[in-house]
């Protein structure tokens, strides 16, 4: 489903290479982690999916189901499937979470030449994703992510995730904010949605998440490259050795 080839970005106005070769493979149905230390490119890399305009690609290619999506701007990636819930999620004063997750949900079925949902569909529809998230509909009344604690912001990014239903997820530290029991209820909501047909990339810093979203593969960034892959056992190696062995032996 995922194909990053020899992947060279860096910051479109500066010199800087963050990303400096990334290969990665990822199929549908699989549950791919990413972790490394911060400062490493995880963010980078999902902004680089999410089609940012803030990076440039210098060398390599991004495949999704066979086709570069490198030309493609950030919405004709989301209609084609591709979501990233972001480790900083934006404020957007004004305007009520639940308008925007339904001008979200309506623009991408516009884009894929689907007809609007209906109000009282949509907001069906919300209440059942909110309810399994455990989110309050009130939290849904206020302005997107304003105010909200960390933990919140993280289970709104899911939200959306749930009624978009994408194939293929970037979640970038999602579990950073989120208290033992909101990181259950998330994992929950994310595992609900596996399926053959989708594919997740989880990217974290800590192996505590990965106890409740079970991946397939563990690949360890630092300074830009994939250093090392393996399964689920690699994340706790790193859990018990920490990042420095494994470093040492890349280098
Ligand atoms: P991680 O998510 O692994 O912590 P990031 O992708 O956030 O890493 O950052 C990787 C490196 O790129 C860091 O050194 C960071 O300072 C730099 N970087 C990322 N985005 C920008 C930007 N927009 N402008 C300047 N430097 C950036
Ligand atoms: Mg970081
Ligand atoms: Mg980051």
């Amino acid at each position: 489903m995922l194909e990053i080839k020899n992947l060279h970005a860096r910051v479109a106005d500066e010199g800087t290479e963050i990303l400096r070769g990334v290969d990665l493979t990822v199929a549908a149905g699989e549950v791919a982690a990413i972790m490394g230390p911060n400062g490493s490119g995880k963010s980078t890399l999902s902004y680089i999916i999410a089609g940012h305009e803030d990076y440039e690609v210098t060398e390599g290619d991004i495949l999704y189901n066979g086709q570069s999506i490198l030309e493609m701007d950030p919405a004709e990636r989301a209609a084609t499937g591709v979501f990233l819930a972001f480790q900083y999620p934006l404020e957007i004063p004004g305007v009520p979470t639940m308008t925007f997750l339904k001008t979200a949900l309506n623009s991408q079925r516009k884009a894929r030449g689907e007809g609007e949902m209906t109000t009282p569909d949509f907001i069906r529809r919300a209440k059942a994703a909110a309810a399994e998230l455990r989110i309050d509909m009130a939290m849904l009344k206020r302005p997107l992510n304003v105010g909200f604690s960390g933990g919140e912001k993280k289970r709104a990014e899911i939200l959306q995730m749930a009624l978009l239903e994408p194939k293929l997820s970037v979640m970038d530290e999602t579990d950073s904010g989120l208290d033992i029991d909101a990181l259950k209820i998330v994992a929950d909501g994310v595992n609900a949605l596996r399926s053959p047909e989708r594919a997740f990339l989880v990217i974290t810093h800590y192996q505590r998440l990965l106890d409740y979203i079970v991946p397939d593969t563990v690949h360890v960034l630092y300074k830009g490259r994939i250093i090392r892959s393996g399964d689920k056992d690699l994340a706790l190696q790193l859990e018990n050795e920490g990042y420095g062995q494994i470093i040492g032996e890349a280098a």
